[in-house]
């Protein structure tokens, strides 16, 4: 018998997206109808038909039971692309946009520097306690595992703000985050025309002393951001340095941006609007994720999406994200990205839910902990108020989540926050 400490009963379609890793999950996603799930000291370690659990799982006398009612279970989203830590709003270059303005003449006149002004000027608690509640409502939507970015700061103290911010948030939230360093986010106005200067200092002096508090670090190449050439530069010394490396690349305009992240073997390259043949070859022969952002190419008010279905026959991993940020993507709902994964980017409901899941996880390179319901990962997963996972995308732009469970422990009921207090560290 298996001890356990947190049970989950009653579930109608339990989505592992781990076919073959169980003999009763069927179909491309792996479910298992009917089913139950066991999980100890956070982690799983059973899961199967209902009617066989106690043959197989002890619970302790103080175990946690939740009984779905016949509801559809996924794995906790894992949204790849996020920058949780800012101050300040960019709801004028929304309207403005939406009349015509462009992203490109937003930059000029200020755009994404009004927020850049507003996180430098802000202090780092006032900071945590936004970064607080929008973990809060992740959570409450459904995902439990973020890669969050910094890049509103754009100066070394700022930026290392913004990082304690992201590693104070780990240990104190339940929602688990990754730390990803993107002093490389735009140029800040003091280096106009010096983006070479800005890139070395970044390379040479902040990189070195960001020592252990961000997992990744990431640069933006594209039109009106870095050149390739920079970015390899970055990326390459930051590899060096023993940082997992990410890219924004291709969202304005074709470059060599998402060619040179996959030379580099990146874990991911993010937007990936334009791509060439090139590109497109790159990415299906390389380990690099595609990370999508569907909701950003709606909010800038273009009709440009990813070439997903060229990805996806190509062979490559598209993963999907809602690049939650102040200018470009002010959603954190991966409920409403699958929709617009299903509408835009012309993905299955199966392709999408893995995109929203252990294909996040493999842009994180967590796919070995999260992002599927598999003995010895996580028991991080969500329960939606219906009984078809097909659903999900498909009565759009709504809150279906009814609970979710992280490390093994109810963090939502019927929608509300339950708690916010400590769990152990990602491990
Ligand atoms: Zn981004």
């Amino acid at each position: 018998m298996l001890d356990a400490d947190f049970a989950l009963f009653n579930v109608d379609q339990l989505v592992t997206v781990a076919p073959g890793s169980h003999p009763e999950a069927s179909g491309e996603l792996g479910v298992i109808q009917r089913a139950a799930l066991a999980a100890k000291d956070g982690k799983i370690v059973w899961l199967g038909a209902m009617d066989d659990v106690y043959d197989h799982v002890q619970l302790s006398p103080d175990a946690t039971v939740l009984n779905t009612h016949g509801r559809c279970v996924l794995p906790g989203f894992v949204d790849p692309h996020t920058h949780p830590v800012f101050a300040g709003d960019r709801t004028g270059d929304f309207y403005a946009r939406a009349l015509g303005a462009s992203y490109d003449q937003q930059l000029k006149s200020g755009g994404i520097m009004h927020t850049v002004g507003a996180t430098r000027a802000a202090s780092e608690d006032t900071l945590l306690n936004c970064a607080f509640e929008r973990a809060d409502t992740f959570l409450q939507y459904g995902t439990t595992t973020i890669g969050a970015k910094t890049g509103y700061g754009l100066e070394e103290g700022a930026e290392s703000k913004c990082l304690s911010v992201l590693n104070r948030l780990q240990r104190l939230h339940p929602l688990k985050v990754i730390p990803t360093y993107l002093a490389a986010h735009v140029l800040p106005a003091d280096f106009a025309g010096d983006a070479d200067e800005y890139i070395d200092l970044i390379a040479d002096a902040w990189l070195p002393r960001v020592d252990g508090r961000a997992a990744f670090v990431d640069v933006w190449v594209d039109d009106g951001a870095f050149t390739a050439a920079q970015g390899r530069r970055l990326l390459e010394r930051a590899r060096e340095l023993g940082f997992e490396i990410t890219a924004h690349a291709n969202e304005m305009g074709y470059g060599d941006g998402v060619r040179m992240a996959t030379e580099l073997n990146a874990a991911s390259v993010d937007h990936a609007v334009y791509l060439s043949d090139q590109d497109v070859a790159a990415l299906s022969r390389s380990r690099t994720v595609a990370v999508l952002l569907p909701g950003t190419t709606l909010f800038l008010g273009s009709d440009e999406y990813a070439p997903a279905r060229r990805l996806v026959e190509a062979g490559a991993t598209v993963a999907i994200g809602t690049d939650f940020n102040p200018g470009t993507s002010h959603t954190q709902n991966m409920q409403f990205i699958l929709t617009m994964s299903v509408l835009k980017l012309h993905l299955t409901a199966e392709e999408a839910i893995r995109g929203a899941t252990l294909h996040g996880a493999r842009a994180l390179r967590m796919d070995d902990r999260v992002g599927s319901l598999e003995i010895g990962k996580y028991c991080d997963l969500t329960v939606f108020s219906v009984d078809d996972y097909r659903s999900i995308a498909y009565q759009y732009a709504m809150n279906l989540v009814e609970s979710v469970v992280a490390g093994g422990r109810i963090v939502v009921r019927d929608g509300q926050i339950l708690s916010t207090t400590a769990l152990a560290p990602v491990s």
